[in-house]
């Protein structure tokens, strides 16, 4: 079962790569549905009331416009518009303002995440890093923050440079690390410092066994080196999973390395295991769910159905019932 589930996500995987699946799934009928579950609309005013009703729940948030690998420079001062708009918006909205406590950190009601291959990382380093500051800028003036998504392999050392030269400026601006890249536990030492935000996830792109573990144990025993480094560290950590077993353990550390509810946050996606999200709130834990929204849903989505195949099952239903 474990290899078939391999198999599966990379064959899901590969697909999102695929132009032809891509026109195939944007034009069926169905989509509409199936992209509503995890995408909270298209413009900033669906994504502000999606980000209203999460903040009514007592929920933190943090806001993606989607796309990625964006080709011009149009395209990606455009997505830098979108952004700065969302972000006048949430403002406005009085989403940004920081909460209290945060343990050294700016923990705000909603921020953003951003991509930096949608703001031109893979033709121009420099444009995209231009791009993010000025982004990380507007949300400083608000009093919010920003993090910077992690993508595949190839991107790792240019994203974490570009972090690393915006937090001079920005300290509050997050970093993401992807637990089954082989060098991460290196990485989480070395972001485990005083006022670092960093988000640990899995990992969601389809990469080569030589630089990530493939069996998801593996990844799994790899996420829990991770969140001990992070979690006995002097950071923020941001423990983004939906696994009820790596919840569980990250509870367990907080208890151990004494962090209370305000030293660290869980986060999980949009439309995924929502009861658990209001669950841990109540319970008194910082939970920020991540909020796509935005036209170009398709590789968002694609990742999503890979990862698990009940997804995939949903999405297979509600074609089948159209
Ligand atoms: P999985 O192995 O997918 O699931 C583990 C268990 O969780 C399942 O066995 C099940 O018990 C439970 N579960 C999962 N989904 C469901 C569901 N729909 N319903 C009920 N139970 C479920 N990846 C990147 O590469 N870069 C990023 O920048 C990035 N940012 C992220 C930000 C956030 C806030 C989150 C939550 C994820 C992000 N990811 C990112 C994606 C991440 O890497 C994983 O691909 C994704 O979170 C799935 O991994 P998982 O930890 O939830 O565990």
């Amino acid at each position: 079962a474990g290899y078939a589930a391999i198999m599966l996500r990379s064959v899901i995987l590969a697909a999102a790569r695929s132009q032809k699946v891509e026109r195939l799934v944007e034009t069926a009928p169905v989509s509409r549905d199936v992209v509503k579950r995890f995408v909270a609309g298209s413009g900033t005013g669906e994504a502000l009331d999606a980000t209203r009703q999460l903040a009514d729940a007592g929920l933190c948030i943090t806001l993606d416009n989607l796309g990625e690998d964006t080709l011009t420079a149009d395209q990606a001062n455009a997505t830098k518009q979108a952004y700065l708009e969302l972000l006048a918006a949430l403002g406005q909205a009085g989403l940004t303002a920081p909460k209290e406590g945060g343990g050294g950190v700016t923990v705000a009601t909603a921020e953003v995440s951003l991509k930096l291959s949608a703001l031109g990382q893979a033709f121009d380093e420099q444009l995209a890093e231009k791009n993010a500051r000025e982004i990380c800028e507007a949300a400083a003036a608000l009093g919010t923050t920003v993090t910077l998504d992690m993508e595949d392999h190839t991107t790792t050392d240019s994203t974490l440079d570009i972090l690393s030269r915006l937090r001079r400026d920005h300290p509050g601006t997050g970093a993401v690390l992807q637990a089954y890249l082989r060098r991460t536990e290196g990485d989480c030492r070395e972001l485990a410092t005083a006022g670092s935000r960093v988000r640990l996830c899995k990992g969601a792109y389809k990469e080569p066994e030589h630089v990530a573990y493939q069996a998801p144990l593996e990844v799994d025993k790899s996420y829990v080196r991770c969140m001990n480094i992070l979690m006995a560290g002097e950071g923020y950590p941001m423990l983004a999973t939906h696994d009820p077993r790596l919840i569980a353990i990250a509870q367990d550390r907080a208890r151990w390395f004494d962090r209370s509810p305000d030293e660290f946050e869980f986060q999980m996606l949009y439309g995924i295991r929502p009861e658990e999200q209001t669950r841990l709130a109540r319970a008194g834990h910082t939970v920020r769910v991540y909020v796509p929204y935005g036209t170009e849903w398709y590789g968002y989505l694609m990742r999503r159905l890979a990862e698990r195949p009940a997804n995939l099952a949903f999405f297979g239903r509600a074609l089948i019932s159209k």
